[in-house]
């Protein structure tokens, strides 16, 4: 009461005013195409409407979650949806409206809107563009900095760490750009769980169609399937867009329903709108990243030791990546066996490989897959003894760069080891290579049906193409190779088991 009497100059002490929550009715029916990020903030739901469940057994729910994702693939939407179900109150600023304030201001604001939030608990604090105010320091500082912003991310981190976790508030902050954020952003406590917020496939498209299609009167003759097909590379927002400039266009014609025309044209519209400002997956590209993405998949499939496919996908993650293929984390790995670091390579090499036998050209899309196999081969021969080339001598301390940057201390060996290590790089990396063409153009359909079976999902799970890769070798009478993957962690487990049994017990 106090403090709202008081008003400073300029109405600075009423900062509190600028403070407001929403109650929004937003429910994750609206987000659609996100399943995986759905699940992932399941929980904080339950959180903020049975929060003394888990303050009684003694959980530690997290404090902080950052949605990342490119523009319009509904972050905001989702975050929006958490409030809804939870029927919490909804506390959004944006990160790039602290930018423009008088210096003390944006930390002043911060503070309120902290205040509010925990008032109101349970609730949400949302933070868009959380990058404006949250950009490393080391990264932005040079220009002389922006003091601004720094007492605001100051304060924010002060905040974050200043409520326990017993307090139902959570934060939900928004990137697209996790990698500039600043480290202390992302230690434990604060923003240390990421939900990925990706664009959609061919089917979360037809999903977010319908959505969106659901408060416009539609033509029986609109095939949405045919629309999604057409958005391959769009996000939600552009999506949304499309159907609401149909509707426009529709009743600029006085028809009673948006006809597939209507939407044809908006699609059209979009495209070419989009095209100079975000990267669509042009043809030629996609089918590119298709066979180059299979190539990988192909060798983690069917190299023993090379951890194995989660998903396979053609959907372009922000301006980089134009397709990836995920491999499983079976389990937290904190070394890994020679033979697997050579499989490893076989996978890097599996993209590269792929489009010399099926594209017939290649690419720069392999660059970064051959750095990183050349720097496995590397360390194995300087740091981890694994080569006849320098035996167990160690040419390289693991790398702890102290000096920070990129500096590296003077070379400790011989020109001609020098010599000897690059030679070995390159043969290793050619023999290495020829047998994976060879196993390519082994598995030859077996790629195709993978490429057909991208091009209609564009995302493919590891299950399928295990499926796919058996599939032909039973076609083919061939021994799979899939199956001795998975013998071998089976034969693990055996022997892990056993070496349990064989320890005698002291209860014995
Ligand atoms: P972001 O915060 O990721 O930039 P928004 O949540 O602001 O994206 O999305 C803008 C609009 O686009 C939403 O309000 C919604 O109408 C539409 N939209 C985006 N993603 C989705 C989605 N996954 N499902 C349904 N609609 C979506
Ligand atoms: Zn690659």
């Amino acid at each position: 009461m106090q403090k709202s009497m008081g008003g400073g100059i300029l109405g600075m002490g009423n900062s509190k005013k600028m403070v407001s929550s929403e109650k929004p009715d937003t429910k994750f029916d609206d987000v659609a195409g996100v399943e995986e990020a759905k699940e992932e903030v399941q929980e904080i739901v339950d959180f903020l409407k049975y929060p003394a469940r888990y303050v009684e057994i003694g959980a530690k729910i997290p404090k902080g979650v950052l949605l990342v994702g490119s523009p319009g693939t509904g972050k905001t939407l989702l975050a929006k949806a958490v409030a809804g179900e939870a029927e919490v109150p909804f506390f959004s600023v944006s990160g790039s409206s602290f930018i423009e304030m008088f210096v003390g201001v944006g930390a002043a604001r911060v503070r309120d809107l902290f205040e509010q939030a925990k008032k109101d608990a349970p609730s949400i604090i949302f933070i868009d563009e959380i990058d404006a105010i949250g950009k490393s320091r080391a990264a932005g500082g040079m220009m002389g900095g922006n003091d601004e912003r720094e007492q605001t991310l100051n304060q924010l981190l002060a905040e974050m760490d200043g409520f326990g976790t017993n307090t139902p508030v959570i934060i939900l902050a928004a990137t697209n750009r996790p990698e500039v954020l600043d480290a202390a952003l992302l230690r434990p406590g604060r923003f240390d769980r990421q939900v990925l917020v990706d664009k959609p496939d061919y089917a979360g498209r037809i999903k977010i169609l319908k959505v969106h299609m659901k408060n416009v009167k539609m033509d029986d003759d609109v095939q949405i399937e045919e629309i999604a097909r057409l958005t391959a590379g769009l996000a939600g927002a552009d999506l949304a867009n499309i159907i609401n400039e149909a509707a426009l266009l529709a009743g600029r014609k006085s028809q009673k329903t948006v006809k597939q025309a209507d939407l044809f044209e908006s699609v059209e519209r979009a495209i070419a709108g989009l095209a100079k400002k975000s990267r669509r997956i042009n043809p030629k590209e996609k089918k590119i990243v298709a066979y180059h993405e299979s190539g990988h998949a192909l060798l983690a499939e069917t190299t023993v030791g090379a951890k194995k496919v989660s998903k396979v996908s053609i959907v372009p993650r922000g301006l980089a990546a134009l397709g990836y293929t995920l491999n499983k984390p079976e389990e937290d790995k904190f070394m890994m066996q020679r033979h697997e670091l050579w499989a490893e390579v076989d996978v890097l090499l599996g993209g590269r490989a792929a489009e010399e036998v099926f594209i017939g050209e290649i690419s720069t899309g392999a660059g970064n897959d051959l750095e990183r196999a050349t720097d496995i081969i590397k360390s194995m021969v300087q740091t981890y003894g694994m080569t006849d080339v320098a035996g167990l001598m160690v040419l390289e301390k693991s790398r702890q760069s102290f000096l920070g940057g990129g500096q590296s201390a003077a070379r400790e060996y011989s020109d001609k080891m020098a010599q000897e290590m690059d030679d070995f790089i390159k043969s290793s990396l050619d023999e290495h290579y020829k047998l994976v063409l060879a196993r390519l153009e082994e598995y030859r359909d077996a790629i195709e049906d993978m490429v057909a079976l991208l091009y209609k999902k564009e995302n493919i799970t590891g299950d399928e193409v295990r499926d796919i890769i058996i599939d032909f070798e039973d076609r083919n009478g061939l021994e799979s190779k899939v199956d001795v993957v998975v013998d071998e962690i089976a034969q693990e487990l055996k022997e892990d088991a056993k070496m349990v049994k064989d320890i005698p017990s002291k209860d014995d």
